[in-house]
């Protein structure tokens, strides 16, 4: 006679391009397993996705936990929301903006606890021409920047490669006109980026807003209409705090839904990989996800 089954079963999807560190995973697992729960890793195949892997598994799990960063939770994304199943977040990525936009800590054991805690909470994705976004989608200098470099050219350059590509770019870079609906009004405007953000953080580390959430329901957006490209480096410190909608050369606002119209047809990068080309119709997907995340007291800024 077999034992009524008790324990929930966890899927665990580990990006297989993370790097393992040593017994690191090993040790979150673990300390999963004497929590309660049963997990099973499973391997993405050859020429499947993360989200066949989730698709495929989820009639007989209760969640989904995805070892990786930002380009991993986004390939999870689709399966994510189809299925309904609640995700847990152990953060592998070289960028976790989101995890860290929802205070789960860096460190694999925390984050393995936050998850033992059975703590859910309900937050929002973006979608842009049917893609799923969890922390920013951008048209303009960045995703041409993510076009123009490879994963090869990652790999071979490096931080280095990077920077010389970046600044090319930056160089040759003009401003285009784009027509930007929303709330009732078409804005024409003349602009280098505009980026569109669900979260907070994104970019490793990059702030869309500095108040904003991925649970506020809006989409927080900025565009970067600066006259020289150079404006951009006293820009930095503000990209990075979230503050540059205080500068005149940033538009930026809050919104539920905006459609973003080029005269040619110019790519959109969601969470670093590029997935849409202008006109770019973007929308919220109000509490869309399931996360097992840090109660929101840790979330809380001070009020103004
Ligand atoms: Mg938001």
């Amino acid at each position: 006679m077999q034992a009524r089954r008790t324990k929930k079963r966890a899927l665990l999807v580990v990006n297989p391009r993370a790097r393992r560190g040593t017994g690191t995973i090993a040790a979150a697992v673990k300390l999963l397993e004497e929590s309660g729960l049963d997990v099973d890793e499973v391997k993405v195949g050859e020429g499947e996705t993360i989200a066949d892997v989730i698709r495929r598994a989820a009639d007989g799990v209760d969640l989904v936990i995805v070892g990786g960063g930002d380009g991993t939770l986004n390939a999870a994304a689709p399966a994510l929301v189809e299925t309904g199943l609640p995700l847990g977040v152990l953060p592998l990525g070289t960028a976790n903006d989101f995890a860290r936009t929802l205070s789960i800590p860096p460190d694999l054991a925390k984050a393995a606890e936050i998850i033992a805690t059975g703590r859910l909470r309900d937050f929002d994705l973006g979608e842009v021409n049917g893609h799923l976004f969890f922390n920013v989608a951008s048209i303009g200098f960045s995703a041409e920047l993510a076009a123009e470099l490879t994963e090869k050219a990652k790999k071979r350059w490096g931080v280095v490669g990077y920077a010389i590509v970046a600044a090319r770019i930056l160089l040759r870079s003009r401003l285009f006109t784009a027509h930007v609906d929303h709330d009732g009004t078409t804005e024409r405007i003349r602009t280098m980026q505009i980026s569109v953000g669900n979260g907070r953080h994104y970019g490793g580390g990059m702030t869309v807003e500095e108040t904003a959430t991925a649970e506020d329901g809006k989409l927080d957006l900025y565009s970067l209409e600066v006259d020289h490209w150079w404006r951009l480096l006293a820009l930095l410190p503000s990209l990075r705090k979230g503050t540059q909608g205080k500068w005149d050369d940033v538009r930026a606002f809050q919104t539920t839904e905006v459609t973003i119209r080029t005269s040619r047809p110019r790519p959109v990068n969601t969470d670093g990989e590029l997935s849409a080309y202008t006109p770019a119709h973007f929308r919220i997907l109000t509490k869309a996800i399931r996360v097992f995340a840090p109660p929101p007291e840790a979330l809380a800024k001070p009020a103004p």
